[in-house]
């Protein structure tokens, strides 16, 4: 049986373990070079990475709050089920999406 709920919540940890490591990598060689950002073309493009991956690390961290509120749900025995209208979510849904709360039909 597989079981998607833990393996994605696997994946989103491993994820936001690397974007942190890869963030500090950043932010340490940030700072052996200048810090005229708005001069210096490499700060800029230090810059720009830097936001970008804060930007993937806040989505995964949103994911790992989400997956750990199904978690919740599943201990509850209320998982899989839609929020707005009680009805099973669809296996497929589950297994694309594990923290989904509403049914495909809900969702639309
Ligand atoms: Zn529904």
């Amino acid at each position: 049986m597989t079981d998607p709920l833990a393996r994605r919540r696997r994946e989103t940890v491993e994820l936001v373990a690397a974007l942190t490591r890869r963030l500090d990598s950043i932010l340490e060689s940030a700072a052996y070079t200048t810090n005229d950002d708005e001069h210096d073309p490499e700060g800029v493009t230090v810059a720009f990475e830097r936001a970008q991956v804060a930007g993937l690390l806040e989505q995964a961290r949103t994911e790992l709050r989400e997956l750990d509120a199904a978690e919740r749900r599943l201990a509850a025995g209320t998982y899989g089920l839609c929020a707005r209208c009680g009805d099973p979510i669809g296996q497929g849904r589950l297994e694309a999406l594990p923290a989904a709360t509403t049914c495909i039909r809900c969702a639309r």
